[in-house]
């Protein structure tokens, strides 16, 4: 069994000159050094523990902002001080057969707009099993079809109000939930009886870890149409900036009955229940938008990062795909829409310059990466040539591939610059909605543990996958997030 230390780097590595793809040895899985852990072990099973409590979590965000004036510690001394049954019946968002209906048509008309819209091919990373998957990466042109037909169908065509979203959120939020769930059986039973690629299919011989986890790498109906790409880029990140586009649940303490129908933003709603616009609420559009829109004009980026090339599809991302992004990551402007918030010149300043900053530092970070990759090394970085580790990994058909660890620009400062902007972003979000509620905040303190969890996943994975030259990285960049702290 080869290792790692077996491989030899020739030490006159230059660019343009990656290792040839070398077969060492016969075809078998064994080989495979990186990518999940093929067996469950008991303390795993805990993450399943994060199925009932993610949703949980939501619907306790719900109440708050739907009957108690968007604080956490109301809702739960609420739910403390009376009979939970009676609670649950009283504050549980209502289905309605219109927000299925809704709902279903959304999701078919994105998977409609995924498969049949031109865009640009774009490959992805090899797998473990060793795929190098092709993507079309048509999302700008669906977000913006989208935005256009939503639009054009409420002020020029009246087919529906701009309010649409709003008047039935109860009602899509409850439809988006039973999806996620419904999503996550399908994609475990798909994986157990008829995976796409047999060699990237992870069976940890535990099923509770199996719908948690996922069993599939890249699960595809046909050749082309990705079910995970699809997901976690389409129905929940094209809803967020339409989300924006209708005053969804910003009916200050009154419900759906009661909106004004030709809302046209959260903004506008602010407007018109409040009587101005607040510039928190401009900022934390200007933040967001530009996190959607980079989103997608990057998308061939986006299939070259973790959530693609490593993790597999289970509850985790596909009740998170269709149900937590879109409820959780709008918070700060669901918040700000119901609880206006004032800043002076100088906080708007301070939070706007941090936003971008962020912003800078995630898009250049994740640029430097990828050009460097797309590049073999030759690439200029900051008007000097790149540095980096060349590396190699063993795919499950024992050939063994090249790979470079940056360690110049933004990858030299710090291992995950790219996470330590998108913190920034989120904190100048947050920090849009003041300090009068912890609840916006919680979108913050989620980053942060989440961004920290996933440091540590990456690395132990790439400690895997790369063996000494991980070492040797981690050697010459010490810090992971932010230099002189951790
Ligand atoms: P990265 O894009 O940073 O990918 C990490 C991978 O990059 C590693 O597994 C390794 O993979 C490779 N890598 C690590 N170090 C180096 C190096 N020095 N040089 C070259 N390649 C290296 O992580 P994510 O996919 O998690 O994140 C991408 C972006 O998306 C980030 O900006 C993140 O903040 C954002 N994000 C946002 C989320 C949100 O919910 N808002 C959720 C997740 C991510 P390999 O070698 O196998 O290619």
């Amino acid at each position: 069994m080869h290792t790692n230390e077996d491989l030899t780097i020739p030490r006159d590595f230059k660019k343009h000159t990656l290792l040839p793809e070398i077969v060492h040895w016969e075809e078998t899985s064994e080989h495979v050094t990186w990518g999940r852990t093929s067996k469950a072990k008991w303390h795993d099973n805990l993450a399943a523990l994060l199925v009932p409590i993610g949703p949980l979590w939501m619907l306790l965000n719900w109440i708050a902002l739907e009957y108690f004036d968007g604080s956490l510690a109301e809702a739960m001394r609420a739910f403390a001080s009376r009979d939970g049954v009676q609670f649950a019946i009283q504050h549980f968002p209502q289905p309605s057969y219109a927000a299925f209906r809704g709902y279903a048509a959304w999701i078919l008309f994105q998977a409609g707009l995924y498969a049949f819209l031109p865009g640009a091919k774009c490959l992805g990373q090899r797998t473990p099993g060793g795929h190098l998957l092709s993507y079309t990466a048509n999302g700008l042109m669906a977000w913006t079809m989208t935005h256009v037909l939503f639009f054009s169908g409420a002020c020029v065509l009246g087919f529906w109000d701009l309010a649409t979203i709003a008047n039935h959120w109860e009602g899509l939020w409850v439809a988006a939930n039973g999806y996620g769930f419904l999503l996550s059986v399908v994609a475990l039973m798909k994986g157990y009886c008829s995976p796409s690629f047999p060699e990237d299919r992870k069976l940890s011989g535990s099923w509770i870890f199996d719908f948690w986890g996922g069993v599939e790498l890249n699960p595809r109906l046909g050749s082309a149409f990705d079910i995970k790409f699809f997901h976690n880029g389409r129905p929940g990140i094209v809803a967020w900036t339409l989300m924006y586009a209708s005053p969804s649940q910003f009916h200050t303490l009154q419900h759906s009955a009661d909106l004004i129908p030709s809302d046209i933003s959260y903004a506008a709603h602010q407007y018109q229940t409040h009587g101005h616009i607040t510039t928190s609420m401009i900022l934390i559009l200007i933040l967001h938008t530009t996190y959607v829109l980079d989103f997608f004009l990057h998308e061939s980026w986006y299939t070259r990062t973790i959530d693609i090339t490593h993790d597999h599809f289970g509850f985790m991302l596909a009740w998170g795909d269709t149900t937590f992004l879109p409820a959780f990551y709008t918070l700060p402007a669901q918040y700000l829409a119901r609880y206006p918030n004032h800043l002076s010149l100088s906080q708007a300043t301070c939070i706007l310059t941090l936003g971008l900053a962020g912003y800078t530092i995630f898009r250049q970070s994740n640029n430097q990466k990828d050009l460097v990759r797309t590049n073999n090394g030759d690439a200029t970085i900051w008007r000097k040539p790149a540095t980096f580790i060349p590396c190699t990994y063993t795919t499950a058909d024992g050939k063994q591939h090249s790979s470079l660890l940056l360690t110049s620009g933004w990858w030299g400062i710090c291992r995950h610059a790219n996470y330590t902007g998108d913190l920034m972003m989120a904190f100048a979000m947050c920090a849009t909605c003041g300090t009068r509620h912890l609840l916006p905040w919680s979108y913050f303190a989620f980053m942060g543990v989440f961004l920290m969890l996933r440091t540590r996943r990456d690395e132990g994975r790439c400690r895997e996958k790369y063996g000494e030259r991980w070492v040797e990285y981690c050697g010459r960049v010490q810090w992971r997030l932010v230099p002189g702290v951790w």
